[in-house]
């Protein structure tokens, strides 16, 4: 018996990275999954034919979660293959270094579209699903970089801040309709996100391992998974409007 047995789930960003390993887990889970991407169809076809080998359905839809009519589509897609959806993973982000006075507009727009307003597009693009099935959950992805400055990165830290924030007053605006909203904010994992950025970003990293002292700062995708399950199961009913921290204790300093 899986934890999300009759569930539908939406995860944008179900292509690649963390939003492939929750969306597969969620499979596990008994969850049928819709595996939202932007570019990448054949790494979202990979995770729909995983989901469905290991017994689950899926489907893959084509999405970018910055344009607000797309997010709308996408859910007419949710509706017509599974009747609708009651979990929504806002994953879909992009993280651009960006040093202040050479930072251009599309980095900004880019940025704020993809990580902000396309969560906040995709979650009331499914309300009106959640609503009809008597409730639902959205998980919001954000990150350490929405507690911790991180340089070249300050466009990056709004978004995530910014996911913070909106999470709790969402939450507040959707308890009535029994949906629970909380975000999930990872620290560093590895992914194509930042593997170009790995050694940009090494000073700040030795900086932090020192503070840290023990261990590997760098997580797994799959590491993000279980903690997913959780917000996205009925052992969350009482829990919205929270931030939680999977970071091996990074924002506990
Ligand atoms: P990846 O770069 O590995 O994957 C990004 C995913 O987002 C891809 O599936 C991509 O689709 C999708 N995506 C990007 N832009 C859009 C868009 N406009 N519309 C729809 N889908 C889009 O990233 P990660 O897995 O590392 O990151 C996932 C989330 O976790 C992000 O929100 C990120 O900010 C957050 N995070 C990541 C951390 C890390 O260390 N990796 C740390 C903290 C937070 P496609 O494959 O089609 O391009």
């Amino acid at each position: 018996m899986g934890r999300l047995n009759d569930k539908v789930a939406v995860v944008t960003g179900g292509s690649r990275g963390i939003g492939a390993a929750i969306a597969r887990r969620y499979g596990a889970e008994g969850a049928r999954v819709a595996v939202v991407y932007k570019a990448a169809a054949d790494a979202a076809d990979e995770v729909v034919a995983d989901i469905k080998a290991a017994g689950s359905e899926a489907t893959a839809i084509r999405c970018d979660v910055a344009q607000t009519a797309a997010c709308n589509a996408m859910a007419d897609a949710v509706g017509a293959a599974f009747g609708g959806a009651d979990i929504l993973v806002n994953n879909a982000g992009i993280y651009l270094l960006t040093m202040p006075g050479e930072t251009s507009e599309d980095e900004w727009d880019n940025q704020m579209n993809t990580n902000v307003k396309g969560a906040y597009f995709a979650a009331q693009a499914l309300l009106p699903q959640m609503m009809a099935r008597g409730g639902g959950k959205i998980i919001n992805i954000g990150s350490i970089a929405g507690e911790t400055g991180i340089p070249a990165s300050a466009v990056y830290c709004a978004t995530k801040g910014a996911i913070k924030l909106m999470t709790k007053s969402l939450a507040l605006d959707l308890r009535p309709h029994n949906i629970q909203v909380n975000s999930l904010s990872p620290g560093c994992v590895e992914s194509d996100m930042n593997a170009g950025y790995r050694a940009e970003l090494q000073e700040f990293m030795d900086a932090l391992q020192g503070r840290f002292g023990v261990g590997n700062p760098w997580m797994v995708p799959d590491d993000m998974a279980g903690t997913a399950v959780y917000l996205a199961s009925s052992d969350s009913d009482t829990v919205t409007g929270a931030n939680v921290m999977v970071d091996n204790g990074y924002s506990a300093f």
